[in-house]
């Protein structure tokens, strides 16, 4: 391969400006989504089917997000710990229920170090087993407990329709594992663990979600109960972006994680696990993004702010330095800044692929406004435009503009999930509801139900919201009277 190709094949995506831009979302999503998370450099795929390689500027996201999680995982009382990936295959057998549903997704290793093992060990697709068995091993008084573990990992799920960060067959995440005297201080930290997605998803991620629980039929394999924060994406669709579990005793039962009550009786622990993963970036492009790329909310663009020199030559040279040594100042004032340094592209050229990347304000900054000691501020979205700043005071104002940008993603997203959630009553507005977003409907509570509309309109229970108004009525599909006391919220989903 001769040197003109290599740099083509290196070059291309900044070279050919008709190959940059992305599918519109309208045209179809799903190729919007895929062009995209490989455009703007967050991902490539990996050789073995469905796995995925994170790029520098998609790792960044993922490290700022888990920096944001991990604090909050610890000011809660939480300790991280880590479990090995290989898991004798018996233990999954253990709790029945969990062996069924992880069965499908499971990598087992049969052969190592030359032959054939005695026991398989499977590639760890979640860590209750494991852990179950070192609680019941570090467990045996009241005073032990609670036990508030967390583990940042990989797991692995085979998965046949992978899609970049939403399922892949190799996904990080963190997964916490608690163990409590009674079911009381067990379904409280189910909730705190909810509490802290929520809040990691609304005020990091600026996702507007709903706290909820699942219906049996949507439960994780072995829980009692489970929740989810559930957020609406652009298309209309769901996206499950973290869940809590209330194991009650099942995993207690299964492992033997005992304590010895005040009373001197021998008593099974109530157990919890809770996991937040890599899928929530792709909630983050599917909730923000546009149709000229990705848009990042401030908390978690690996680049806040980035200056544009423009000009060429001498005048190239004292722009560029202009721009350094305002990044110093935007650093100073604990803002993510980025020269970008590339002056053989157009100033166009270097707009298109910022907007691309999502940045949310970018600075450009010119011979003429070096000389009237200005900068042209644009942000990634919203109705203000180009406005021309102080060159002097953008680094001190920056803070504040990241503050108010980072807002109107939040209410810009909150708008749109009011906007496409509809509370029907019947039927045909239900179907309506469900091709464009979600529908608030009473429902009977029967899995039977649920799978009927499933299969006639590829509709779920996403979750029962929390803060629902007490209703009570007939069921939407089937008129059967009405469970859980509320309205259930419906939709398509990730
Ligand atoms: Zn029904």
């Amino acid at each position: 391969m001769g040197d003109a190709k290599l740099r083509d094949r290196r070059y291309s995506p900044f070279m050919a400006r008709d190959e940059r831009g992305v599918t519109p979302q309208g045209e179809d999503f799903s190729a919007w989504y895929n062009e995209l998370v490989a455009k703007a450099q967050l991902v490539d795929r990996g050789p073995a089917k469905g796995t995925m390689v994170i790029r520098p500027y998609g790792y960044r996201l993922w490290e700022l997000l888990q920096g944001e999680l991990d604090r909050r995982i610890k000011d809660t009382g939480h300790e991280n710990a880590y479990f090995p990936l290989l898991i004798p295959e018996s233990y999954l057998r253990r709790e029945a229920e969990h062996v069924e549903g992880f069965s499908p997704e499971l990598a087992v290793v049969t052969h190592a170090g030359g032959k054939e093992l005695e026991e398989p060990l499977v590639v760890r697709p979640t860590s209750e087993t494991i852990i179950g068995e070192m609680m019941a091993k570090w467990v045996s008084s009241h005073r032990d407990l609670p036990l508030l573990l967390n583990q940042w990992a990989n797991v692995v799920r085979w998965e046949l329709r992978p899609r970049m960060f939403l399922r892949t067959t190799e996904f990080l995440w963190q997964e916490g594992h608690t163990a409590h005297a009674d079911e009381a201080d067990a379904m409280r930290e189910t909730m705190l663990a909810l509490d802290l997605y929520t809040e990691v998803a609304r005020d990091i991620a600026a996702i507007p979600v709903v706290p909820g629980e699942k219906t049996a039929g949507e439960r994780f394999a072995g829980a009692v109960r489970t929740f989810t924060i559930e957020g609406m994406m652009r298309d209309g669709k769901a996206l499950q972006a973290g869940t809590s579990h209330y194991m009650g005793t099942n995993f207690a039962k299964a492992f033997e994680i005992q304590y010895t009550s005040e009373a001197g009786r021998l008593e099974l622990c109530h157990t919890t696990s809770w996991g937040m993963s890599t899928r929530m970036i792709g909630g983050v492009i599917m909730t923000h993004g546009d149709d000229k790329g990705l848009v990042l909310p401030p908390r978690l663009a690996p680049y806040q702010v980035v200056i544009v020199p423009i000009g060429r030559g001498e005048q190239g040279e004292q722009t560029l330095s202009a721009a350094r040594d305002l990044a110093v100042r935007l650093k100073a004032v604990g803002v993510r800044a980025h020269v970008d340094d590339r002056p053989q592209l157009s100033p166009g050229f270097r707009f298109n692929d910022w907007e691309l990347r999502g940045v949310p304000v970018r600075l450009e900054l010119g011979p003429r406004d070096l000389e009237s000691g200005t900068v042209v501020m644009v942000r990634r979205l919203g109705d203000e435009g180009k406005q021309t700043i102080s060159l002097a005071s953008a680094a001190e104002n920056m803070p504040d503009v990241l503050e108010a940008f980072q807002a109107f993603l939040l209410k810009r997203a909150t708008d749109f999930r009011h906007a496409h959630t509809t509370t029907v009553d019947t039927w045909d507005s239900f179907t309506d509801a469900v091709t464009s977003g979600w529908a608030s409907a009473l429902h009977c509570g029967n899995p039977a139900c649920e799978n009927d509309i499933k299969a006639k309109i590829a509709a779920t229970p996403r979750c029962v919201p929390l803060d629902a108004a007490q209703e009570t009525g007939s069921c939407v599909h089937c008129g059967a009277p009405s469970a859980y006391g509320k309205r259930v919220i419906f939709g398509r989903s990730y």
